[in-house]
């Protein structure tokens, strides 16, 4: 049933900013066949924005369709650049307390790959997620389970440091979760957060970086808003990940109540959501024209990929590539577009490989000239803004 209140600040007043129809519900989750794949749950994205604190979220968002549990991957690593970012963030946690000897918790810690980072540093860590495999050992204990008022009673210690990314965009009560945090760490406590940012996909038109897992968008200016609120103060912020994701390391404090948003940052969300929904009619407009490089790829099966094979609907992509091995083999949800390996296109003499996050642009072109040279590479946005009736000579 669809929502007629703010999850956030319990107001009426709602106003319908952005919607797709019909998307699969998960991203990060791959189909075992083509057909289980074009049969995989779909949702509708109805993004909405609340005209009182500014909270944009889906108001059909069915949080009994996105259960999360094995099979979800979310992880990164196989990337240079992400495994950077990584190392980046925890340098700015270590910047605000020194990890050795905390005691830390990551909250969602999907399979541990950051938390096994953060235990190198010498803190001892516990990770929760209902995904977690069952690991002991080397300073770090994972526990399948959902951090909830039930975790957190079951608790025998605060921490130190709270750790939660890429979770709060998944949930529909945030001031909610950011309490739970609060209570869950030490007076003085330490909460590292990390989320995308609103503004970013906004100020880029990428309509593809709105999947229904993300039922929950966070402005700069809400986020800051909803910390004060739940009791954090701000110790160290950073756009990280090429101003995509927001890093924020914030002191457990009293809370404050909540502030309204400014009528010209609502008015401003609100405008640059029809122009993403522009940029998005626009891209399937060109890629409906037929003149284009034949054998089509996209790299990264993650959730730009996924949402674009789904989104792009004219357009015939042979395959997304992944390094991740978990994922090659598998299909997209929604398309039964196939996971490839970069093997597989070694021998594709006109392979055209999009690159959908320009983060990796760089390390994709290197990697693709090591297994497939014949293959031309380009950013996404190339294919987006020229599209097929306008393709640019040197493609
Ligand atoms: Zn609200």
């Amino acid at each position: 049933m669809s929502q007629c209140k703010c999850p956030v600040c319990d107001s009426g007043q709602l106003e319908d900013v952005f919607a797709f129809p019909s998307i699969p519900v998960f991203v990060n989750v791959l189909a075992d066949t083509p057909e289980e794949a074009m049969s995989f749950p779909r949702g509708k994205q109805s993004l909405t924005q609340c005209t009182r604190c500014g909270f944009v979220f889906n108001r059909d968002f069915e949080s009994e369709k996105v259960q999360y549990a094995d099979g979800y991957h979310a992880e990164r690593a196989h990337s240079g650049y992400y495994s950077r970012h990584m190392q980046e963030v925890i340098d700015l946690i270590e910047e605000v307390t020194p990890l050795k000897r905390k005691r830390v918790l990551e909250a969602a810690c999907g399979t541990g790959e950051f938390l096994s980072l953060i235990a190198q540093r010498g803190a001892t860590c516990i990770g929760v997620d209902p995904s977690a495999p069952g690991i002991q050992g080397g300073g770090l204990e994972l526990h399948q389970a959902l951090f909830d008022q039930a975790y957190l009673a079951s608790m025998t210690d605060p921490a130190d440091v709270l750790i939660n990314r890429h979770m709060i965009e998944h949930i529909l009560h945030p001031l909610e979760m950011l309490r739970l945090f609060h209570k869950a760490l030490a007076p003085d406590g330490i909460l590292y957060l990390e989320t995308p940012r609103l503004d970013w996909i906004l100020e880029n038109r990428a309509f593809f970086d709105l999947p229904y897992e993300h039922c929950a968008y966070y402005t700069d200016d809400l986020l800051a808003r909803l910390l004060r609120t739940a009791g954090f103060s701000t110790a160290a912020v950073k756009f990280s990940y090429s101003g995509q994701y927001f890093s924020i390391c914030a002191r457990k404090c009293d809370c404050i109540a909540m502030e309204d948003a400014a009528p010209e940052q609502l008015a401003h969300i609100k405008s640059r959501f029809s122009e993403t929904y522009q940029a998005y009619r626009n891209a399937n407009k060109r890629s409906a024209v037929s003149s284009v490089p034949e054998n089509i790829y996209l790299w990264g099966a993650s959730a730009k990929g996924v949402m674009c094979s789904n989104l792009l609907e004219h357009l015939q992509i042979k395959g997304i590539i992944d390094k991740n091995p978990h994922k090659q083999g598998r299909s997209i949800p929604g398309t039964g577009c196939p996971v490839l390996a970069p093997e597989d296109i070694s021998t594709v003499s006109t392979a055209v490989i999009f690159v959908e996050n320009p983060v990796y642009l760089q390390e994709i072109t290197e990697g693709a000239r090591q297994i497939a040279p014949q293959a031309r590479v380009f950013p996404l946005e190339l294919l987006l803004e020229h599209g097929r009736d306008g393709t640019p000579a040197h493609m």
